[in-house]
């Protein structure tokens, strides 16, 4: 049995690196709790809280919300008992503020960060991915129509509802997404590089291989038993 006890994990990567699939392939591996503040907050927007009536303009844009809002969210959820053994953070912080209010709030709780992910991507990797994105409305479960095709096209597997686009999937927003990725959270990468917390990975490569090497990574430094079953 692999234990990843009170590890704390960023991932850090523009829109439609794969840190979504990566954390459910490391939450299945280490049992992680994933985070993550997009899923967080189209849950917030379905349930019509006040926090989701103030972020669904923002997001319909791919625009970022407003610090305060997610870290609000994000903080609440990792003071619950079950983020007490590591969590994974996908899509937070987005922010040099964001970063900042993790750091105190981790150290007020005598936690840290132990390692964040930074996933490498290519625009022209990360546009495809998003652009042949879809999801199940009602699982939740991602595909993609060439990397990750359902058995029938367009119909969940589990479900067997038909499958849908992300609102934000749309080339016009994909592309401001982006931009913000580079206006707004690009300048975190120098930010843990600084912090000695940074380390590399080809967000290019498949979910596969890239899982490959996260584990791998996570076992030479450390952060997992090496002696796992595989
Ligand atoms: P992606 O990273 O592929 O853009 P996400 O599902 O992580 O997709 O985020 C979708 C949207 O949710 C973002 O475009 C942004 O509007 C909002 N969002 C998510 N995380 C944050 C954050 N940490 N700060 C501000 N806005 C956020
Ligand atoms: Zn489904």
């Amino acid at each position: 049995m692999i234990l990843a006890n009170k590890i704390n994990l960023v991932l850090l990567g523009p829109p439609g690196a794969g840190k979504g699939t990566q954390a459910v392939l490391l939450k299945k591996a280490y049992g992680f709790l994933h985070i993550s503040t997009g899923d967080m907050l189209r849950e917030a927007i379905k349930e019509g809280t006040s926090a989701g009536k103030a972020a669904q303009g923002y997001m319909t844009k791919g625009e970022l919300v407003p610090d305060e809002i997610v870290t609000r969210a994000v903080i609440g959820r990792m003071n619950k008992p079950d983020a007490e053994s590591g969590v994974i953070l996908d899509g937070y912080p987005r922010t040099r503020v964001q970063a900042e209010s993790l750091d105190s709030s981790l150290k007020s709780e005598n936690r840290s960060l132990n390692m964040v992910l930074y996933f490498r991507t290519s625009e022209k990797v990360a546009i495809q991915r998003l652009s042949g994105r879809r999801l199940c409305p009602k699982c939740g479960k991602n595909y993609h129509v060439t990397n990750m095709p359902s058995k029938i096209e367009g119909v969940c597997d589990i479900c067997g509802v038909s499958l849908i686009q992300r609102e934000d999937d749309n080339p016009e927003t994909v592309k401001n997404r982006l931009v913000v990725y580079e206006d707004r959270t690009k300048d975190l990468i120098d930010y843990y590089e600084k912090s000695a917390l940074l380390r590399e990975v080809n967000g290019d490569l498949s979910a596969e291989e890239l899982f490959e090497g996260i584990a791998t990574l996570f076992k030479r430094e450390g952060l997992v038993d090496d002696n796992s079953d595989e």
